[in-house]
């Protein structure tokens, strides 16, 4: 493992595969778990808990046939039972991915394709910051399933109390803004600002609004985390279909 920073790896092979809807449950009032089948999924690698897939969402009209791409994080997987979940922040008004996963009936199919590659976060740190909103749910849930013991903070913003999961760890904080502010960076940026770096070499991941995320990286650098050790990203980007944006 690199003591600098995140490692990069390829999955060479990653494919489209057919996603079957096979449950649907409503976490919480905005947040809605698809549980989905898929009799095809070998050679399907995640190897880390921030992978993503690209959601395939059919088109009508004149661009029929041009598939609309979304990103979303596989949640759980299960190879040898053909089985996965995906977590879905609901926001309005919706995009066509939100649409399809409010809409989605129990044996509906739905395209996906990758992971094409992972990020691998050093996991010999003393500490780890993991910090976003209702669309960094399903990977800081699933970090922090992966690494049990570890020494993980994580520091989620969401609408209000109803919109809280239970999640493994045991240094949560929730923050709540609400839903027309999820691109405001100052709920989160002040619980950040005001908390010290703990001491040793530690690992700061960040996935939220762009502008958050952006916002949220210059505050830990301005503590002093060293950038090699900091993974910043732009989940979303308000008033941006498909915002995604990478910040290293
Ligand atoms: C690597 C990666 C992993 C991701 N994993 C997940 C995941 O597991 N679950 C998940 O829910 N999301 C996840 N996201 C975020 C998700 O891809 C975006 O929110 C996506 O834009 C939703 O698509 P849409 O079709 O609903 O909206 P779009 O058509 O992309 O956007 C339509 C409008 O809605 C706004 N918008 C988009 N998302 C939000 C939001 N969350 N809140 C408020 N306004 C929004 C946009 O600014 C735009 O104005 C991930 C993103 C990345 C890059």
């Amino acid at each position: 493992m690199s003591d600098n920073g995140p490692l990069r790896m390829r999955h060479e092979g990653a494919r489209r595969r057919t996603l079957t809807v096979a449950e649907k449950r409503q976490l919480t009032p905005h947040y809605l778990s698809i549980h989905f089948k898929c009799d095809d999924f070998g050679g399907f690698v995640s190897t880390s808990p921030d992978d993503h897939i690209k959601l395939f969402l059919p088109q009508d009209g004149p661009s029929a046939g041009r598939p609309i791409m979304r990103d979303y994080t596989p949640r759980g997987f299960d190879p040898a039972d053909g089985t996965m979940i995906l977590d879905f922040a609901l926001h309005h008004p919706a995009g066509p991915a939100t649409a399809w996963a409010i809409t989605a009936k129990i044996g509906d199919r739905i395209e996906i394709g990758g992971p094409r590659g992972s990020v691998l976060l050093p996991d010999d740190c003393d500490w780890y910051w993991l910090i976003g909103d209702e669309t960094a749910l399903p990977a800081i849930a699933r970090r922090i399933e992966e690494w049990p013991g570890k020494p993980i903070r994580a520091l989620i913003a969401v609408t209000d109390a109803d919109e809280q999961l239970q999640l493994a760890g045991d240094d949560i904080h929730w923050l709540h803004r609400p839903s027309a502010l999820a691109h405001d960076p100052v709920a989160l940026v002040e619980a950040v600002a005001a908390l010290a770096l703990p001491a040793g070499r530690g690992f700061i991941w960040i996935a939220a609004e762009a502008g958050v995320a952006r916002a949220l990286r210059d505050v830990v650098l301005d503590k002093g985390q060293p950038l090699a050790r900091i993974k910043a990203s732009g989940y979303w980007t308000q008033g941006v279909a498909d915002g995604h944006a990478r910040l290293d």
